[in-house]
């Protein structure tokens, strides 16, 4: 991805270890070409005029901003969001602002509802995260999960902010805290040059190649992605997989059944540390302007209907039987209840299967 300029904000030229950041950033060969200036706060320039998610000529006219993330940088994640450690025990779960936007452009993307400029802010301040995210597990004894990823993708620049090298040693002094990269990149040169950790986790986000090639703008195809997989797996790297999100299509089960067979061609389900479940979901807001981006999109193929937490889902019978479906193949394919979870759904999809299976007849 090409960038129109580089806005650098004054307090991390500042800073003489968020200074050398920056200038191993702006020193990157991508970025020689590249002008850049100083401004006093990245929330004047990113928050301060609208523009489209959608920008004419987007590499022509695109930004990236370095930026000090002030405030609240670690945040507690929704319930049901992350992975279930033990039957019915679910880890605090937090995740770190490390970024804002991304450089792919799913269609279903909730980052085009939820910010109102498509520039990439890119934060360096990772002493001030880790040190929030220490004094907010240590209530619960730095036992935690925390993921990286929320509001950009966690892997797909990691050659040039370097960050993953900072996590990862993070990682090694809080062993009860388990790191989740989340990613739909095939960028894992950063990864493997690293040792693999028992709480350091990589994860991707996988459909069938029809949904990525539709659906997934600008993202490395479903090969690469099994290609980078392949790799970390390899390597000893702990790798966790998203279906999520599952969207519908007049082929979905076959095509889920053929994704699934890829994966394990890779290794069997015990090489793989969990997998999470979701169907397609939108924030009313979001949904309007996913709509208003894509107006013809197949993904507005099947009916959406207003749910009790707010979110437009499809109708209850049909992610029913996403579901259903979906969580059988994995189980007849060996992977183990205890691996597998449902994201974001009502408490009566979260359940096991064959514990719903009654519910559902
Ligand atoms: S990879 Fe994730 S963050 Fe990036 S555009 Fe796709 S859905 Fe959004």
């Amino acid at each position: 991805m090409k960038f129109k300029e580089i806005l650098i904000e004054e307090s991390l030229w500042g800073n003489p270890l968020y200074r050398n950041r920056v200038k191993k950033i702006l020193e990157h060969p991508i970025f020689l070409q590249t002008p850049f200036h100083f401004i006093p706060n990245y929330r004047l320039v990113f928050d301060a005029l609208y523009r489209p998610y959608l920008l004419k000529q987007k590499e022509k006219t695109l930004r990236l901003i370095l930026a000090q993330k002030k405030g609240m940088v670690v945040k507690e994640a929704p319930e049901n969001y992350g992975a279930v450690k033990e039957e019915g025990v679910v880890a605090p779960h937090f995740y770190i602002t490390n970024g804002l936007n991304c450089v792919y452009e799913c269609e279903y993307c909730f980052l085009q509802g939820h910010f109102s400029n498509p520039d990439l802010v890119l934060f360096l301040n990772y002493e001030e995260m880790r040190d929030q995210l220490e004094s907010k597990t240590r209530p619960y004894g730095h036992r935690a999960w925390c993921h990286l990823g929320e509001y950009t993708d966690s892997l797909a620049l990691s050659h040039l902010t370097e960050e993953i090298f900072f996590w990862h040693e993070t990682a090694k002094q809080y062993p009860k805290i388990e790191w989740e990269l989340r990613t739909k990149s095939a960028n894992v040169s950063s990864l493997l040059s690293l040792p693999p950790l028992e709480n350091f986790f990589c994860t991707f986000s996988l459909s069938p190649e029809s949904a990525i090639k539709i659906y997934d703008r600008k993202t490395p195809s479903l090969k690469s992605r099994l290609g980078a997989i392949k790799k970390l797996l390899h390597h000893g790297h702990k790798v966790g997989i998203h279906f999520d999100p599952v969207i519908w299509s007049p082929n979905w089960k076959k095509e889920y059944e053929e994704l699934f067979y890829s994966l394990f061609n890779l290794g069997p389900p015990e090489k793989f540390s969990y997998f999470s479940l979701g169907v397609v979901r939108f924030t009313q807001k979001d949904f309007d302007k996913t709509h208003q981006h894509y107006p013809d999109s197949s993904l507005f193929a099947m009916e959406f209907v207003s749910c009790e937490d707010g979110k437009k889902k499809y109708p209850y019978f049909l992610r029913r039987e996403m579901l259903s479906f979906l969580s059988n193949c994995l189980e007849n394919l060996g992977v183990n209840s205890s691996q597998w979870y449902v994201s974001m759904e009502e408490e009566v999809l979260l359940k096991k299967n064959n514990e719903v299976a009654n519910v559902f007849i």
